[in-house]
């Protein structure tokens, strides 16, 4: 599941089987099916041969929350090895998305994250990310429409596979989802940005932002030690002109660390006059962290203050609210719960 149907392709040729099987079990493949049994239009001969020489493997569920409220669903997916991983389903007016994890913990080292407590344990393949969204279609029955790659993991920190991932969810043959359906966010890897718009120019970026000066935001997330926020808008700015793609700025507002009026204005002057457009989020606390959440008049205030730069800015939409907390959490909770169904 991590090749493209012209690699797999060639592997059945040199099995001396017709091409035309390689497409035939790409498209098996790429609606979720978990055993080569089930791909009806095979001969019974080459299924065994697949049998013989393969191993079908899609993350399991091993958890999965469902909000009464919105049809939220949290899962937590165990991997073939026995890691484990999060995904969310969610639905919107304009269809079902997902919000897919790119690697196994992160190394990034955000404070408010959860996802980084243990560290990274590893890179996730294309086979895995892709798995993610197959799986979550099987499980719900709904076409998944949109992906936003923003769960555990910096996606930047595994760029080759995420790249193979984007091409074969994006196949006419498997998913084909719209390269604009989809977005990628990252903290701030600037020399990636750049590889980035060129690479994929449809795609959406998004920045998690979360501070606007150096010092309180190497404070909150350790990557600006390297790329501070001056290179990290100048990479920006080549990006819109590179796309002429707007990008979105995630700013996760926390109770007196980053709410402040005198915050919004600092941020309104730095993104004056960008194609971009702003994401407020009410911090998801976790309890490991410490950290809290801003009241709703502080993010009002903040968005006003946006607006007055005549800055688009908006407040995600609390999804899920009633289930578990904040992205990370259910695998932390979730580590010792490996062979609960
Ligand atoms: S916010 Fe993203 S980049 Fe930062 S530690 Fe968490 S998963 Fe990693």
């Amino acid at each position: 599941m991590d090749l493209d149907l012209a690699q797999l392709e060639e592997i059945f040729i040199s099995m001396g089987e017709a091409k035309f099987r390689a497409k035939q079990v790409f498209m098996w493949l790429h609606k979720g099916v978990g055993d080569f049994g089930e791909m009806r239009n095979l001969p019974k001969t080459l299924i065994e041969k697949l049998r013989n020489n393969f191993n079908i493997h899609l993350p399991q569920i091993v958890k999965f929350q469902e909000s009464k409220i919105d049809g939220t669903r949290k899962y937590l997916f165990r991997l073939e090895d026995g890691n484990v991983i999060e995904s969310v389903f969610m639905k919107y007016k304009f269809g079902n998305s997902i919000c897919i994890s790119s690697q196994v913990g992160c190394r990034m080292g955000c404070k408010f994250c959860a996802s980084t407590i243990g560290g990274l344990r590893r890179n996730m393949t294309p086979a895995e990310m892709l798995g993610q969204v197959l799986m979550t279609e099987k499980d719900t029955g709904e076409k998944i429409s949109h992906i936003v790659v923003m769960g555990t993991g910096e996606p930047f920190d595994n760029y080759e596979n995420l790249s193979k991932f984007l091409k074969l969810v994006n196949s006419k043959d498997g998913l084909n989802i719209g390269m604009r359906n989809i977005t990628v966010s990252t903290c701030g890897v600037v020399p990636m940005i750049e590889n980035f718009s060129k690479d994929f120019p449809q795609v959406n970026l998004a920045i998690s932002l979360h501070q606007v000066d150096d010092e309180n935001r190497s404070k909150l997330m350790p990557i600006n030690k390297v790329y501070p926020i001056g290179e990290l808008i100048e990479a920006c700015k080549k990006y819109t002109a590179n796309t002429s793609r707007r990008i979105t700025f995630e700013y996760t507002l926390v109770r007196g660390e980053n709410d402040t009026i005198e915050h919004s204005r600092a941020l309104g002057k730095l993104l004056k006059g960008m194609l971009c457009h702003v994401n407020l989020i009410p911090l998801n606390e976790v309890k490991e962290t410490g950290l809290k959440t801003s009241n709703r008049e502080a993010v009002l205030r903040f968005q006003e203050g946006l607006k007055s730069f005549g800055i688009p800015v908006t407040i995600r939409r609390e999804m899920g609210d009633d289930i578990d907390g904040a992205c990370g959490q259910l695998r932390l909770n979730g580590e010792n719960m490996q062979n609960m169904k």
